[in-house]
C-alpha cells in the first residue's frame, strides 16, 4: 500500500511537471508579442521547445520589460532564452537585456557585431558595457546568410532561421527579378545603428516570418530590388513600430504578407502612411497594432478588435500571439484583450 502511494506522488509529479509542454507534447511554434510601451520584445518558442528572444524592450521603469518578458516566458512554459537576437544597438531593443539576463539564464547572444559610438547616443558606452557584461563578453556576430540552428522535433517539420540582412549589408543570392521595383524609391541615407538591423526569416515547414527590427528605408529596398531576395511571407512584423521611415512600400508589395503584427506605442510608430499601405496590400488578411495610435484619428487606426492595448495609460500589457499548426497548415492570430482568434492559411 505505503509502495502504491509512493508510486503515485512520483506519476503525480512527473504529471505536474509535463503538462502542456513535455518534450513531445508541444506541437506548435508560438510567437508572442510582448508588449513593452514602444520598443520591441518578439518571443518565439518552436515545436521542440527552443526559444527565441528577439530584443529585450527598454531598461527602467522598476524593471517593467523585464517583468513582461518574463510572463510571455511563464505562459510559454519556458524558464530561458536559449537565443537572443539583438537587431540593433538602440535603447527600445537592447536597453532591457541586462536586467533580463540577471533574471533568467541566456545561453546565446547574437548582434550585429561590435561597435565602440554611436552618433545617435551619447550614452552609448555606459549602455554598451552593461550589455557586454551581460553577455560575458561573449556575443555572436551575425552576417547576412548566417543561419541558428535549431533542433527540429520529431514527426514536424524542420525549423530554420536564416540573417537576410545586418550592418548595411544584404544576403548574397540571386532571388527573383521585381517588377515592383519599378516604381522604387531611395529616401535620404540613414545614418543611425536602425540601417544597421539584423533582418531574418524564420521558416517553419511552409510558414515564414520575417522580422527586421529597425532596418529603414534604402536597406529594406536592397533587400527587393532589383530582386527579391526574401521571397513572400505568411506573417511580417512590421518594421520600425510601424514608423514611415520604414516599411519600403515595394518591400511590402514584394513579400505580400497574410497578416502583419506592428509592435507600437500609443505616442510612437504606427504612421498613418504605414497602416495605410499596409491595408492597400491585396495579400492582406489582417493588421494587428500593440496600441491604438492616440495621436492620428481612431479611423487611421485599425479597427478596435485588431488592437491589443486601447487605453493610453494601460498597464494592462496585452499581447499578441500567433501560433502555427504545421500539420494543419494554418496559423492563428490572437488579441489577448479580447481573446479573440482568426485563423490564416499558410501559403
Ligand atoms: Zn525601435
Amino acid at each position: 500500500m505505503k509502495r502504491w502511494l509512493i508510486l503515485c506522488g512520483i506519476l503525480l509529479l512527473l504529471g505536474i511537471q509535463g503538462s502542456n509542454f513535455a518534450q513531445g507534447k508541444r506541437t506548435t511554434l508560438d510567437i508572442y508579442y510582448v508588449d513593452v510601451e514602444g520598443g520591441a520584445s518578439t518571443l518565439i518558442v518552436t515545436p521542440a521547445g527552443e526559444s527565441i528572444l528577439v530584443d529585450a524592450g527598454w531598461p527602467g521603469f522598476d524593471g517593467r520589460d523585464a517583468n513582461r518578458i518574463q510572463a510571455a516566458m511563464k505562459r510559454a512554459g519556458i524558464n530561458q532564452i536559449d537565443h537572443l537576437v539583438m537587431t540593433h544597438y538602440h535603447t527600445d531593443h537592447f536597453g532591457g537585456i541586462p536586467e533580463l539576463a540577471r533574471r533568467v539564464p541566456v545561453k546565446n547572444f547574437y548582434d550585429h557585431g561590435p561597435m565602440t559610438a554611436l552618433a545617435e547616443d551619447k550614452d552609448f558606452a555606459t549602455k554598451y558595457t552593461a550589455y557586454r557584461a551581460a553577455a560575458k563578453d561573449k556575443t555572436i556576430t551575425l552576417k547576412p546568410g548566417d543561419t541558428i540552428k535549431l533542433q527540429r522535433a520529431t514527426g514536424l517539420p524542420p525549423i530554420t532561421l536564416q540573417v537576410l540582412a545586418a550592418h548595411r549589408e544584404v544576403v548574397a543570392g540571386k532571388g527573383t527579378p521585381n517588377p515592383a521595383c519599378a516604381t522604387a524609391s531611395l529616401k535620404e541615407e540613414d545614418p543611425s545603428d536602425n540601417a544597421r538591423s539584423v533582418a531574418f526569416m524564420l521558416r517553419y515547414g511552409s510558414f515564414d516570418f520575417f522580422d527586421a527590427g529597425d532596418l529603414t528605408w534604402n536597406i529594406e529596398q536592397k533587400l527587393v530590388c532589383p530582386n527579391n531576395l526574401i521571397g513572400e511571407v505568411d506573417l511580417y512584423q512590421v518594421t520600425h513600430h510601424g514608423m514611415n521611415t520604414s516599411n519600403n512600400v515595394v518591400l511590402l508589395q514584394s513579400v505580400k504578407p497574410t497578416v502583419a503584427i506592428m509592435n507600437n506605442g500609443p505616442r510612437k510608430g504606427g504612421s498613418a502612411d504605414t497602416i495605410k499601405a499596409l491595408r492597400e496590400l491585396p495579400s492582406l488578411k489582417a493588421l494587428y497594432q500593440g496600441h491604438r495610435n492616440v495621436t492620428i484619428p481612431a479611423e487611421q487606426n485599425v479597427a478596435e478588435e485588431f488592437i491589443a492595448n486601447l487605453d493610453e495609460q494601460s498597464d494592462a500589457a496585452n499581447m499578441i500571439r500567433a501560433t502555427v499548426d504545421a500539420n494543419k497548415r494554418s496559423f492563428t492570430v490572437t488579441n489577448d484583450r479580447t481573446g479573440k482568434s482568426q485563423t490564416f492559411q499558410l501559403k
